[in-house]
């Protein structure tokens, strides 16, 4: 058992973006690596394995900065974090990065860092990125270790059930929704009060909620790749100057502009990851605005999505690196899909027939963002997820009976991802990656 925590582990971590594997994760390395050093960091040589998901995207994905911002002790929030490597001499710390062969960890995400402190004292720390902006430390001047972080609510408890099935059997009879499982799931794990953990949980909407408004104007910080069109496509569907429109129209537009303004390098919760912070936050916006739902119907509809989140972390993972974009956008859009159910009253099994159908929906789907940036396809990818995902959710609540239960499609989704070669797991040296128009694209910055 993972003890999977849904605020910590599936709905977050709030950060800044554009990746939780390579932003966020860097972050929280350099300042566990800080810590750990205990002073002043002088010098820090960051050393990735050669050929791996983090040799390719760490520049392009902000990966310096956030190893430089954490190891010069700043906050996340910092508003100097885009400046972080030009600032990095003026405030006492030679940083520097490079490639090598990592003999004692072949993890696509496997970082070690050389550090120098003010006094003198050196350390060697091998760390990983896992997924969703999470970490694990290997060792620490060679001496194996094994510590997960950053863990900011602790798990004093354990969670009532792993998967959907043993949701079932704990529920009995009982039908109740997602929304509110996920919050006895989470309150039994953390041992803490509903309404401490439903609080937590506004402060993500919250800031999904900003993350969609700043997105969708076009005048915000400019991305590397794409323009800022989500606002464009928001007005074009007001206007009626879109083949159809709609609902589903406007939540695609709306988890674009979140994915926007994590592009931006601005705050955003990961849901589960950065690369998919835009799919919930578009399905959930539209729920309150156009559809009535309060305060408290988002957060119950979140705990339905976490909960779904728990679920595939248990048994599978967040990270594209190891199972491709199925576990990122087909993990977001089931996540998405359980939450529309979960806002239309259904019960916690039709929310995990939700997750499924959607998750077969995505099985296969790869990794191949271009020039490593989480840009194309991830940011159309998102709107998809978000508009599919109140389509998969009228078809359950109309009668489809999924065939193949959640957990079984989850196990199947991890099956495919292991099948899935290097060049389609983050490291843009496959499917549209390698397309000669993404190939000859141009940065802006
Ligand atoms: S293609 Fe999918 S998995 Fe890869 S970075 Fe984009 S959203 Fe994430």
């Amino acid at each position: 058992m993972k003890r999977i925590s849904i605020l910590t582990d599936v709905l977050g971590p709030i950060m800044r973006g554009p990746s939780s594997s390579h932003t966020a994760a860097s972050y929280a390395i350099g300042a566990f690596a800080r810590a750990s050093l205990g002073e002043q960091v002088r010098s820090a040589v960051v050393t990735f394995r050669e050929g791996s998901s983090y040799a390719v995207c760490y520049h392009r994905q902000g990966s310096d900065l956030g190893f430089a911002s954490g190891l010069l002790g700043w906050e996340m929030t910092d508003p100097r974090f885009r400046s972080a490597l030009d600032l990095a001499p003026g405030c006492g710390l030679d940083i520097t990065f490079g490639t090598a062969e990592l003999q004692d960890d072949d993890h696509p995400n496997a970082v070690r860092l050389n550090l120098i402190g003010a006094s003198g004292r050196q350390l060697e720390i091998m760390a990983r990125s896992v997924g969703g902006g999470m970490f694990e430390i290997t060792s620490l001047d060679g001496e194996p270790v094994h510590v997960r972080g950053p863990e900011p609510l602790p798990k004093h408890g354990d969670p009532p059930f792993c998967s959907a099935a043993e949701m079932t059997a704990w529920m009995g009879r009982t039908r109740i929704g997602a929304g509110e499982v996920g919050l006895m799931y989470e309150t039994a794990l953390l041992r803490l009060d509903a309404s401490v953990v439903q609080a937590e949980m506004l402060k993500r909407c919250l800031v999904m909620r900003n993350a969609v408004q700043e997105g969708l104007r076009s005048a915000g910080d400019p991305m590397i790749l794409l323009d800022r069109s989500a606002g464009s496509v928001y007005e074009a569907e007001a206007a009626g100057r879109v083949a159809i429109g709609g609902l589903h129209t406007r939540a695609a537009a709306r988890a674009m502009a979140a994915m926007h303004t994590n592009c931006g390098m601005g705050m955003v919760c990961a849901a589960p990851t950065a690369g998919s912070a835009g799919a919930l936050p578009g399905v959930l916006v539209t729920l309150s605005e156009e559809m009535g739902a309060s305060d408290a119907d988002i957060v119950r509809c979140m705990f339905a999505a976490g909960l779904i989140g728990a679920f595939i972390a248990e048994r599978a993972t967040f990270a594209a690196e190891v199972a491709g974009c199925q576990v990122e956008i087909g993990a977001a859009t089931a996540m998405a899909a359980a939450a529309v159910v979960e806002f239309a009253h259904g019960t916690a099994s039709q929310a995990c027939d939700a997750a499924a159908v959607s998750l077969q929906n995505t099985m296969g789907s790869v990794c191949d963002l271009v020039q490593g940036v989480v840009e194309i396809p991830c940011h159309t990818r998102n709107a998809v997820g978000a508009s599919s995902a109140f389509v998969v959710a009228d078809l359950v609540l109309g009668g489809y009976r999924n065939p193949i239960p959640l957990d079984e499609t989850i196990d199947a989704v991890l099956a495919v991802g292991k099948m899935m070669p290097e060049e389609l797991r983050v490291t843009s040296r496959g499917g549209i990656a390698v397309a000669p128009s993404a190939l000859a694209m141009r940065a802006r910055r």
